[in-house]
């Protein structure tokens, strides 16, 4: 047969087949699941060899594992990456990324708009190692070029962001970047490798948290980071000896999930932007986040930079708290819940789930209003997904009609 090399292959056929063959064995055709802690070895002399790096082979778990190689390699061939590092959250990505290269007195650049979590990195932990960290408004290019001006380490970027959907140009943040010799991070979750590839566009270090779209079914939590080979090496570094690597169970869960990403992630797209021109005519609603929508604030930015819009729509119902809690439980395909990037449509108030941890006050200052709902469009069919929601708008009006 003849070895796969994927240079000219598209990334619904990656998907499939990518990063498996190496770790196929006994003639199976899916990667088996290897949970053996500890590989062993009947000549001392090879063990020392492997040990030692010289020569390739397995020792412990914690440092690597073939089905964990495998999900690896999958994700190193969608980003165009040299490799890529599992871990066992997106949040332990995150931090383990950050923690590898940050050193007291470094200077990091982001924005406000960054996940929950991310930002309680910047605001509650790396000030602790005193690292100072800006946070810039995330719509004004021109407040995070200036901030950048004036020397930092690192540019921590997000885009799309969650739940407004802003988008950040990231070609023109990475040349000012680059102008100061800072390295550039970006949380690539939202958009996923089938729509946006930010190492072309000049990005250091992708990250994702894999328990959303990539492994795409709600059941397994994980996060993976790729980049160069040079950086990628201190990344494997900090992994083996801190120790949030990817267990082989979800790692074999992840690669599975994998293979249905493009057609997931088209099919979310496609309900995404019909929901947010349904949900644009509805007079309850306030506003619509959807980079699809002509008149978002960065569309030309989103056509220049994205293959595709993504699976998740935000929007403001008039009315506020007391509305959501009127429109929510009328939903009939929705889990009402915190994650997104699953099979199934997933509806949830920022109150309750990106933004919990801020206070009323904070969730103001970043725009976020308390009527901010958002949808994570799961793979039934887009017409099923509007009547669902159309019959709960119709619900609520009659309510608001009663009272
Ligand atoms: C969920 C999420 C994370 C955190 O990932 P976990 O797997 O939950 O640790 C990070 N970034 C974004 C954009 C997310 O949606």
């Amino acid at each position: 047969m003849r070895k796969r090399d994927f240079e000219h292959s598209q990334l619904g056929t990656k998907t499939v087949w990518a990063g498996e063959e190496a770790f196929l064995s006994h003639g199976s055709t899916q990667v088996p699941v290897v949970l053996s802690v500890a590989y062993g070895y009947d000549d001392v002399d090879v063990w020392y060899d492997v040990a030692t790096g010289q020569k390739p082979g397995y020792m412990y778990n914690r440092m690597s594992n073939p089905t964990v190689q495998a999900f690896e390699q999958k994700v190193c061939t969608l980003e165009g990456a040299e490799a890529a590092i599992a871990f066992s959250s997106g949040m332990a990505a995150i931090s383990s990324a950050l923690y590898t290269f940050l050193r007291p007195g470094n200077r990091v650049v982001s924005v406000k708009d960054t996940y929950g979590g991310t930002n309680k990195i910047f605001t509650e932990f790396l000030p602790n190692i005193n690292v100072d960290v800006v946070l810039c408004n995330t719509g004004s290019h021109e407040e995070i070029e200036a901030e950048i001006a004036k020397g930092c380490n690192l540019l921590y970027l997000e885009s799309p962001t969650n739940p407004t959907l802003k988008i950040l140009d990231i070609a023109r943040l990475v040349k000012a970047a680059k102008a100061v010799g800072a390295l550039v991070f970006i949380d690539n979750t939202i958009a996923t490798p089938i729509n946006q590839n930010p190492l072309r566009l000049g990005v250091d270090l992708v990250i994702h948290s894999a328990t959303k779209f990539l492994s795409g079914h709600a059941d397994v939590l994980g996060g993976v980071v790729c980049g160069s080979g040079a950086l990628m090496e201190k990344v494997y570094h900090y992994r083996e000896i801190n120790g949030a690597t990817m267990d082989p169970w979800s790692a074999y869960l992840m690669i599975r999930g994998m293979k249905t990403l493009k057609l997931r992630v088209e099919q979310q797209a496609k309900s995404a932007m019909a929901l947010a021109g349904y949900l644009e005519k509805q007079e309850l609603v306030e506003a619509v986040y959807y980079p699809g929508l002509p008149t978002h604030p960065h569309h030309e930015v989103v056509k220049a930079q994205m293959r595709g819009f993504g699976g998740i729509v935000s929007f403001v119902l008039k009315g506020e708290m007391d509305a959501v809690k009127i429109l929510l439980p009328r939903l009939q395909y929705a889990n009402r819940a915190g994650n997104l990037g699953a099979v199934e449509t997933i509806y949830g108030p920022a109150r309750t789930t990106s933004h919990v941890e801020c206070t009323l006050e904070e969730r103001q200052a970043l725009g976020i209003s308390e009527g901010l709902v958002r949808i994570s469009c799961g793979i039934e069919d887009t017409e099923d997904l509007i009547a669902d929601l159309d019959q709960a708008f119709r619900a609520l009006a009659a309510h608001l009609q009663t009272n």
